[in-house]
């Protein structure tokens, strides 16, 4: 094997894109001027997420002038993990570089990461700096987030950390074996482990067009996060359920001996009513905390494909198989 500071590895680039026909040129072009000189063979696989837009039609036009390019297309919107997901399994490469095509990931940020993997760091993850232009309310939001999702896992997933990342093929193979159809890649990341190396960066303004995750889809991915690494909830409703359990205790010594003391027969009905009410809300939150779980439990047991390939175009790195 060679060694990794002598060595001109092969690549694959996977850019998601979903509704991005405005930006992928562009992105797609500075990405091919960006890998160029830096790899001597290289792929870049766009996985179009079941847009409704030109985005195919662009990716087509780009390919046919441009051997690497390589078009997935999926048979409907998978979501943006399970188009990752798709781009990791399609990729031939000693590394793999994961890009939004909406030009947010900075190119020139491709040179440090590979000179991080000569060093020897087996991922190169970029960190995104808090820009001053993110509002408060946002920055507050993503804080958050974190803390939803790193509550009670005993990995933490770091803060900033995103999809904009070069990994080593063994990375590549351990992410790809974890067959969980709730996919929460940046759990993943942080699960797989590996040497890791964080770069910081200035994300770009979007070029065109505005992001696909509002507040509903952090919620919505923040709750994956949560459910999918870390049991913390449903020790919660344990930790509830005693407390709970010894309060009733109490008070239940205290009515035993208010009758005998004071000999009040039927007092307190503003206390069952409030207990009542109490103890049903508690009862039903835990059912909603196990139904979560359940739900999916019953995602994971249906096995269904995390994603699926209605065409593909373009070789890519399997074409041609030559030295590394
Ligand atoms: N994306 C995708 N499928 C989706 C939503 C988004 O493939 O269902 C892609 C999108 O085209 C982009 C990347 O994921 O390349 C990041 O999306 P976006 O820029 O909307 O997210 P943000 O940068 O705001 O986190
Ligand atoms: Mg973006």
């Amino acid at each position: 094997m060679l060694q990794r500071t002598e060595s001109t590895p092969s690549i694959s680039c996977v850019v998601p894109a979903y509704n991005e026909a405005a930006s992928l040129a562009d992105t797609l072009g500075t990405m091919l001027a960006t890998l160029r000189p830096l790899f001597r063979r290289i792929e870049l696989i766009v996985v179009d997420d079941g847009s409704k837009d030109d985005t195919a039609a662009i990716v087509e036009r780009l390919g046919a002038t441009n051997p690497e390019i390589v078009l997935l297309r999926l048979s409907r919107n998978f979501g943006k993990e399970a188009a990752l997901t798709a781009g990791m399994e399609a990729a031939a490469g000693d590394l793999l570089l994961f890009v939004d095509a909406d030009g947010q990931h900075p190119p020139d940020m491709v040179a440090p990461m590979l000179q991080g993997w000569r060093d020897g760091a087996d991922v190169v993850y970029g960190v995104r700096r808090v820009r001053e232009d993110q509002s408060r309310l946002h920055r507050r939001m993503i804080k958050t987030f974190y803390r939803l999702i790193n509550w009670g896992s005993p990995i933490e997933i770091p803060a900033g950390a995103g999809d904009f990342r070069l990994m080593d093929r063994k990375v590549v193979e351990a992410l790809k074996a974890l067959p969980e159809r709730n996919r929460f890649m940046k759990g993943f990341y942080a699960w797989v482990g590996f040497k890791s190396l964080p770069l910081d960066y200035e994300p770009l303004p979007r070029s065109q067009g505005r992001t696909h995750f509002g507040i509903k889809g952090a919620f919505r991915l923040a709750m994956t996060g949560m459910l999918a690494f870390s049991t913390a909830p449903l020790r919660a409703l344990s930790v509830v359920g005693f407390l709970l359990a010894l309060a009733s205790l109490a008070y239940g010594a205290w009515v035993i001996f208010e009758y005998f003391y004071y000999g009040i027969a039927a007092p307190g009905f503003a206390t069952i009513v409030v207990a009542m009410m109490f103890l049903s809300g508690i009862q039903l939150l835990s059912v909603g905390v196990l139904a979560e779980y359940v739900g999916r439990i019953y995602d994971e047991v249906k096995r269904r494909p995390v994603y699926l390939v209605s065409e593909r175009q373009g070789q890519g790195l399997a074409a041609a198989p030559g030295p590394v």
